[in-house]
């Protein structure tokens, strides 16, 4: 079987930085998204690509192991980084197999026939407690810890790692991606866009698109397999090489993904200058957000970002509960860029539920342990 390729990936509307990566060396295929203040969550989904990429015969999963170690040691070594952690959703092509390797809330799926199934499980707060009966997957999708992670690759020194084989045959199309897709996108729209769209690397920018036009709140990466019978010659085509990248794609195994936030940047300028300052000042106070203030988790107004030297957002409440155990807890993955809340209650919640976390790794012996 050999695959042709789709791939994209971008900032998304409001994020500071792209923290997401992903890896396009045929056979294998990975998409990781990064956490950790600073610049901890680019260098950790790029530590565990490289890691994944190294040449050698090890196991899929082992080298997943690897990654998390590599990840985990450096975050021992550099203060900078500490605490940072990433995704990792990685697929090898293996004849008429697909394996797959998993750690956190990306996401693999596969499309036959017409039908989107998820072949990963998410590793987060939500999806236990939906496996559990306490939640709906509607309830799930929106709710205010939906990004809190029960597993991470790089936070702990060994990492479970879920795996699976699926057979896969020509046809079948396969999708990887960040929640920043699936956080924006719901599966039944994710299927539309997959089964209308026949070229891969068109599927792909069309995906980021609707995340994009859906509201961009996180960094969105994706890469579209398209599996067809290998009939000798090369193992594997890009299918949208040298086209349409518009700086989202491309076809070098490592990208690290380009800033891409002139066009907003521009339009919060006008905006702020001109007449739509008060619509922009009235959608602002309608977005909460959980974040660092001071060192201490804070509760913010606004969106965590500046534009042109000026800050959209303001703090409503700094806590006295210090940020930094909070990172060492590494569930908190979107702290130090801030976790969106629907509400000034949600908000609360979410700091309600860090301190509840904190007292219970106390508890626990302050091993920081898996939730
Ligand atoms: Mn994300």
């Amino acid at each position: 079987m050999r695959a042709r390729i789709g791939e994209a990936t971008d900032i998304g509307l409001v994020r500071e930085r792209n923290e997401d990566g992903y890896l396009v060396r045929p056979p294998l295929f990975a998409v990781a998204d990064g956490m950790g203040g600073h610049r901890g969550g680019e260098v950790a989904s790029r530590l565990a690509l490289e890691t994944l990429d190294r040449p050698g015969a090890a196991p899929l999963a082992e080298r997943v192991r690897e990654a998390n170690r590599v990840v985990y040691e450096r975050s021992m070594l550099d203060r900078s980084v500490a605490g940072m952690g990433t995704t990792l959703t990685a697929a090898a092509l293996e004849g008429d197999r697909l394996r797959l390797a998993h750690v956190g809330d990306s996401r693999a799926y596969l499309l036959r026939e017409g039908r989107l199934e998820r072949l990963t499980e998410d590793h987060t707060m939500v999806h236990r407690m939906v496996r559990e009966g306490r939640l709906t997957e509607e309830e799930a999708a929106w709710h205010p810890y939906r990004s809190v992670l029960t597993r991470a690759l790089g936070t702990e020194p060994d990492v479970p790692v879920d795996e699976a084989v699926v057979e896969v045959r020509p046809g079948d199309r396969v999708l990887l991606c960040t929640d920043g897709l699936t956080s924006m996108v719901p599966d039944a729209r994710i299927g539309q866009i997959l089964r209308a769209t026949a070229d891969p690397q068109e599927a792909a920018d069309r995906l980021v698109e609707e995340a994009i036009a859906a509201g961009g709140l996180d960094n969105v990466t994706v890469v579209v397999l398209d599996l067809e019978e290998d009939r000798g010659g090369a193992a594997w085509d890009t299918a949208g090489k040298g086209a349409r990248r518009r700086g989202r794609g491309g076809s070098t195994a490592l990208r690290r993904p380009r800033l891409g936030r002139a066009g907003l940047a521009l339009l919060l300028t006008a905006a702020l200058g001109g007449l739509a300052a008060a619509g922009l000042r009235a959608y602002l106070d309608r977005q909460w957000y959980v974040g660092i203030s001071h060192g201490n988790v804070a509760v913010f107004r606004g969106i965590p970002t500046s534009v042109a030297g000026f800050e959209l957002h303001r703090v409503v409440l700094e806590t006295d509960i210090p940020a930094g155990p909070v990172l060492e807890l590494a569930f908190y993955r979107d702290l130090p860029t801030g976790i969106t809340a629907d509400d000034r209650a949600a908000a609360m919640a979410i700091v309600a539920q860090i301190r509840e976390d904190l007292a219970a790794r106390d508890r626990a012996g302050g091993g920081g342990g898996g939730a």
